[in-house]
């Protein structure tokens, strides 16, 4: 019998919280089959797998003199042999567990996976971009050329930056290529600066990246409006600082509104200014981070501009620079040769101070293809109304909830709001168990105890596409389950999900005593 159907049975043995008695509490009955209604159970591949089974014929392969005679190998790999529907049937399975956009209201928001029109997805499927090779004759490829460049160009205009390094391949790429142009430049201008202040509320790729490229990290706290306390950044400043990182809007769903400020007394003391753009969404069209000071900014196209990423990738992390930065950008560049565009591979003028290679070839193209299709279907009025849109839901969920949850900072917020666990108070129900029974009212919980600023965070990014009837619905079991929390149901939300197709799960036995590794019997038995 597999887990899951050892969970359900004995689910059903739970005998039922004191004082509830409902038809809902009861846990499922267990079933014959340990499928439950047509939520098929099934083992892992490699428990199903059987050496006689394949997906392919082959024929049998012939003798051969062998080449590699002292490679061969001594014991089979282990690998499941499975039939084509087994295959087929499995994956098929897996993701109907799964919860995704393309299921309902998603509230981990834009910077997880916001909906992606299918549009874009079609184009890039072209055969003209989709099967082209990176090592075509470059007379092959003046079509893809000019996507990067319209694309640059698009990028440019929206974060009113000079220009554009489009190869790194995520946004932790482009952190990484932006912190490296910033030590080239100020290595160009003999200044070598030990530390890189990053704000306390900072997604964990900020400090990573910058101690990646050498440098010492400082924290900058925030004050109690959830931003970055400027009085605090000044007194870390230094001729020893090279850049701040600051994410705006910033993790806690806020604008920094003395970002300008900031920017100002970064340059008064030689440093640059990084900003964390994966809240791009916010400001599409509306605010341009080149008027605000800001000297270096990774987009994650991925996030923003359309490309589904859930999963791990692809991914895209362009980094918009300004005029003292653009000489350091990594290699290849776009340059207007006397044939039409070109790629300029190498480090001689116009690149000559570039920082070089990051990637491979010259970054992922098909997101490219993808955003460059949101960017020209949306239009400069359509690019506005989503921001617009995104941060109306954001705030139309604060105005609905804030009597409901416990709003971190008041006022305004930007794409998403951020809420934490004061309202669960004496209750005995965590922000964990709570984000759980989430699940049982069929949504995916909301980001939790992310930013780590503020204790038992609950952050919601509702993204511009959800309408007001997907929100509200949203709104109802949120309010619901905070009534229960409060009417002291403490065990409920401890059991839950109750629902799902898995339970709770073990999330320290998991990392105490993580199996990494599936070893078949048969692979183990051979010493393999
Ligand atoms: C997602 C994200 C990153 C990192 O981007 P990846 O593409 O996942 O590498 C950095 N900062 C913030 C605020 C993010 O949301």
């Amino acid at each position: 019998m597999s887990d899951w159907s050892r969970a359900v049975s004995a689910s059903a043995k739970e005998s039922a919280p004191p004082g509830t008695t409902s038809a809902t509490r009861k846990a499922p009955e267990a079933t014959t089959s340990g499928h439950r209604g047509l939520v098929l159970e099934e083992e892992l591949l490699f428990e199903q797998g059987s050496p006689d089974l394949s997906g392919v014929d082959l024929p049998p392969v012939e003798a051969f003199a062998d080449r590699l005679g002292s490679l061969e190998r001594k014991a089979p790999i282990g690998l499941p042999g499975l039939s084509e529907p087994q295959v087929v049937r499995h994956f098929t399975r897996l993701s109907q567990k799964n919860y995704a956009i393309d299921c309902g209201l998603y509230p981990l928001g834009s910077c997880t996976m916001k909906y992606n029109p299918r549009a874009n997805e079609r184009v890039a499927r072209l055969d003209g971009f989709a099967e082209i090779h990176p090592l075509q004759p470059a007379a092959t490829i003046k079509g893809a050329l000019q996507v990067i460049e319209d694309l640059a160009h698009w990028l440019e205009v929206l974060t009113g930056m000079p220009a554009i390094a489009l190869s790194p391949g995520a946004g932790a790429h482009g952190e990484l290529c932006g912190m490296m142009t910033i030590k080239a430049a100020l290595e160009s201008r003999g200044e070598e600066r030990r530390r890189v202040l990053v704000a306390a509320s900072a997604h964990g790729t900020n400090p990573a990246s910058a101690a990646t490229c050498g440098y010492e990290i400082e924290a900058v706290p925030s004050n109690e409006k959830g931003r970055l306390d400027l009085e605090e950044l000044e007194r870390r400043l230094g001729a020893d600082v090279a850049a701040l990182m600051l994410t705006n809007p910033n993790t806690c769903g806020l604008f920094e509104d003395e970002i300008c400020e900031i920017a100002e007394a970064l340059h008064r003391a030689g440093a640059f200014f990084y900003c964390d753009g994966a809240n791009f969404n916010a400001l599409l069209g509306r605010v341009r981070p080149g008027d605000l000071g800001i000297d270096c900014m990774h987009l994650n196209l991925h996030k923003t501009f359309s490309t589904p990423h859930g999963g791990g990738g692809p991914g895209s992390g362009p980094v918009a620079l300004s005029a003292a930065l653009a000489p350091f950008a990594p290699l290849p560049w776009l340059v207007h040769g006397e044939k039409g565009l070109c790629l300029r591979e190498g480090r001689s003028p116009p690149a000559a101070q570039s920082i070089g290679r990051i990637k491979g070839f010259h970054g992922q193209f098909g997101t490219f293809v993808r955003a460059l299709a949101y960017l020209m279907s949306l239009g400069a009025d359509g690019l506005k109304g989503a921001a617009e849109d995104a941060v109306l839901n954001a705030n139309y969920l604060r105005t609905r909830l804030e009597g409901t949850l416990s709003l971190s900072f008041p006022g305004m917020s930007m794409h998403e709001v951020l809420f934490d666990d004061r309202f669960l108070e004496g209750t005995g129900v965590s922000t964990l168990a709570f984000a759980k029974a989430m699940i049982d009212e069929g949504f995916h919980p909301m980001t939790v105890y992310f930013p780590l600023v503020v204790k038992g965070a609950m952050l919601i990014e509702p993204t511009e596409t959800e309408s007001k009837a997907s929100l509200d619905a949203f709104v109802a079991s949120l309010e619901a389950l905070a009534q229960k929390a409060r009417a002291g149901e403490a065990a409920f939300f401890h059991e839950a999900p109750r629902l799902a197709p898995r339970r709770r799960f073990d999330e320290v036995a998991a990392a105490r005593h993580p199996v990494l590794r599936w070893r078949p019997k048969a692979a183990a038995e051979n010493g393999g």
